[in-house]
């Protein structure tokens, strides 16, 4: 089962965290590869304008409704996504998951000691976590990295080296991956490290990490000026519908 609401032509897996977490478990026992991604008002926008990005979105096997954007948006057009779930979030979930499976994970992405950091205090977090393996993500030649992915035998491998070069590099190499979840994570090892702080949880409970984020880093607003925009072709979009 794999149910998904169309946003403005971006496709939006509509499964409460339980079921897609089952889903991928039966990826995983299959040993099929998949990827997800976080889709927010930002990134449909962005698709709108550019349809290789469109369809790397459309062609990933998971992608959630990362942002209050995307489940507003979802209420207005009729559909069914009353959740959110955040990039870190489906991290967490899946660390968890990891844990519980014995589900071999891989760490690719951050500086060397922003990667080893976020380990240690995942282990500390998960103490049954199996590590595959770990690279940071400045190495250059996609062969070394891949050569690296694939020797640790995983099953989930996060990415992050930030978007959208996190994308782009599993979108080029997704055929010579070996079989596995792979979900681009942005600056999460940052977040995990302790090096970034989340928002604190009063934001978070409210859907305000946005408000959060733009406080302690005002250079976001041009990047959050996507979400007026997308809601008005939102409402365009109900108009047309109705
Ligand atoms: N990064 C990397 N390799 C690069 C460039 C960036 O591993 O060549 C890492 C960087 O160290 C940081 C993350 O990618 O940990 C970028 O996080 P950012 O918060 O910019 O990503 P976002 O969540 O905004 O997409």
């Amino acid at each position: 089962m794999n149910l998904k609401e169309e946003i403005l032509g971006v496709n939006v897996t509509a499964l409460p965290i339980e079921t897609l977490l089952e889903d991928i478990d039966r990826r995983i026992e299959n040993k099929d590869k998949g990827r997800i991604v976080a889709i927010n008002p930002e990134k449909i926008m962005m698709a709108q304008k550019d349809p290789e990005l469109s369809k790397l979105l459309n062609d990933s096997a998971y992608q959630i409704p990362d942002g209050v954007g995307v489940s507003i948006a979802s209420k207005l057009l009729g559909g069914s996504i009353r959740w959110r779930i955040t990039g870190v979030g489906m991290m967490e979930n899946l660390l968890q998951r990891a844990s519980e499976k014995q589900y071999r994970v891989f760490f690719y992405g951050a500086k060397e000691e922003t990667v080893v950091k976020a380990i240690g205090k995942i282990k500390q977090l998960h103490p049954e976590i199996q590590v595959a393996g770990y690279l940071n993500g400045y190495e250059k030649d996609d062969s070394v990295i891949i050569d690296r992915i694939n020797e640790a035998n995983a099953d989930i491998v996060f990415v992050a080296l930030g978007s959208p070069r996190q994308e782009l590099f599993i979108e080029r190499n997704m055929d010579k991956l070996s079989p596995a979840i792979y979900q681009g994570v942005g600056g999460s090892f940052d977040v995990f490290s302790g090096n970034v702080k989340r928002a604190p949880i009063f934001f978070r409970k409210l859907g305000l990490e946005w408000l959060y984020r733009l406080i302690s880093q005002p250079s976001r607003l041009k990047r959050q000026l996507a979400l007026p925009r997308f809601l008005l072709l939102i409402l365009k979009q109900k108009k047309r519908n109705a």
